[in-house]
């Protein structure tokens, strides 16, 4: 990550002062907060937000939920969305947060107590104007609204005057009845297919294409429903508990519906998995993304794709969905074998994009259709495509330095 920052800040002949004013976070903050479990014992719970650049706009960036979340993570993926809000031109700048829980070992009433409380101890630093969060790994829509409205309660509490739509603006991803956008749930896999099939037209390549997903949670189960729709065969598939892999092909939605089947766990979190779903035959997770595919899309979490097994990939493009999928040892790698990566800065931008049309609704109090919040985002993905790969050409890069050099520029312009 530093080393393509520098590679782009040489490129663009920037100061090194200049250089060391965005890779380091403007407000890091660490918290720790009480919550009541079911049991009546109090546990104090660690958690994160990190401000990293705020020179386009609002900081913007989800909130994680995971074991091993901690500081430094959040402030990476902190970086990473400083970089893609700007790639994507939207008016936000880069923030994260996280809570270092295992979230499905807890209740829903626990769950809950945890997501306000967590927004308690953060309330002071965020905002409609200030810093904007959404999902997650392991946050959704409903954690969102309990977010929203804890954090209603407490600019009530500490007579903050915001309007109600400016406190609906604080968070996105929020359910329907709570001002969220139509279309937000399913953007990040939609944005990223649009994105595919605009680089599949500009390398012009025809072929049927065969496709393996790493991750069937919100991003993974949703671009592979979108890919299946528009025509590609699903052929590997794989969650937490295992892979399956169908010669014949996955129709996302049956298996999403073998996976539903077993039930929720805090009524947030699917307790089944792919391997439940009756086609196919089990395989490793680490053998998935070495299977004979067209195109690889990991979609659960960083560092899959690495210097052991970069080597190995058989597929001629990987749409990166999940932020930090590839470590850059392998991404050298990949560049020398020729391999096409859509990188995740770019690739799983329609998620913010959709949120940033959230936030607009939410101040502009005004409801978009589903069918006008998918023509914008494929308008947005498809220009952020375009400029991406004319810079790539432009400096003969890859798309990943691409995609930096053109964040990079847009943020030091608007820098004081
Ligand atoms: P999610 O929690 O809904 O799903 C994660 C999926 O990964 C689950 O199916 C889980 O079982 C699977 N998984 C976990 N460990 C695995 C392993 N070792 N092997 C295979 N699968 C494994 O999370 P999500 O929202 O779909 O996010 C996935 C990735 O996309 C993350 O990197 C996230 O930062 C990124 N992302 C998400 C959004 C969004 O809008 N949700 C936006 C941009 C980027």
């Amino acid at each position: 990550m530093r080393e393509l920052l520098a590679k782009a800040a040489k490129i663009l002949k920037i100061k090194p002062e200049i250089l060391e004013i965005i890779s380091t976070p403007e407000r890091v903050f660490t918290v720790n907060f009480p919550v009541k479990m079911d049991s009546g014992e109090i546990r104090v719970f660690e958690g994160y937000r990190v401000q990293h650049n705020s020179a386009l706009g609002p900081y913007k960036g989800g909130i994680r939920y995971h074991p091993d979340v901690d500081l430094e993570e959040v402030k990476t993926l902190a970086f990473l969305m400083a970089i893609k809000c700007a790639v994507a031109n939207l008016p936000f700048g880069g923030g994260k947060g996280g809570i270092k829980v295992a979230p499905k070992t807890l209740s829903e009433g626990e769950l809950e107590r945890l997501s306000r409380g967590y927004v308690r101890a953060i309330a002071d630093v965020i905002g409609p104007y200030k810093d904007v969060p959404a999902p997650d790994v392991n946050t959704n829509s409903k954690i969102m609204g309990w977010m929203t409205d804890a954090y209603a309660s407490e600019c009530k509490m500490k007579n903050v005057k915001l309007k109600k739509n400016e406190i609906l603006a604080t968070f996105t991803g929020k359910p329907l009845e709570m001002g969220g956008s139509e279309g937000r749930e399913e953007a990040t896999g939609r944005g990223g297919v649009y994105v595919l099939q605009a680089v599949l037209q500009k390398t012009k390549d025809k072929r049927q294409k065969t496709i393996a997903v790493q991750g069937f949670g919100n991003v993974g189960y949703n671009v592979a429903k979108f890919l299946f729709e528009a025509g590609f065969k699903i052929i590997g598939l794989s969650d937490s508990q295992g892979g399956i892999y169908f010669e014949d092909g996955f129709d996302p939605t049956k298996t999403i519906a073998c996976k539903l089947a077993k039930g929720k766990i805090a009524e947030c979190y699917c307790a089944g998995s792919v391997i439940d779903g009756k086609c196919g035959v089990r395989i490793a997770n680490e053998r998935l993304l070495e299977l004979p595919v067209d195109i690889l899309v990991p979609a659960a979490l960083e560092n899959v794709i690495n210097s052991d097994n970069a080597s190995k990939i058989k597929a001629k493009v990987i749409l990166e969905m999940a932020n930090g999928a590839i470590t850059s040892e392998a991404n050298k790698i990949l560049a020398n074998r020729g391999i096409t990566v859509i990188p995740d800065i770019l690739a799983n931008s329609g998620g913010v994009t959709v949120s940033y049309f959230e936030w607009k609704q939410n101040l502009e109090d005004a409801h978009w259709t589903r069918d006008e919040v998918n023509k914008n985002l494929k308008e947005k993905m498809v220009r952020a495509l375009g400029e991406v790969w004319e810079t790539a050409q432009r400096y003969k890069v890859d798309l990943r330095t691409g995609a930096y050099i053109l964040a990079i520029d847009r943020i030091v312009g608007k820098m004081v």
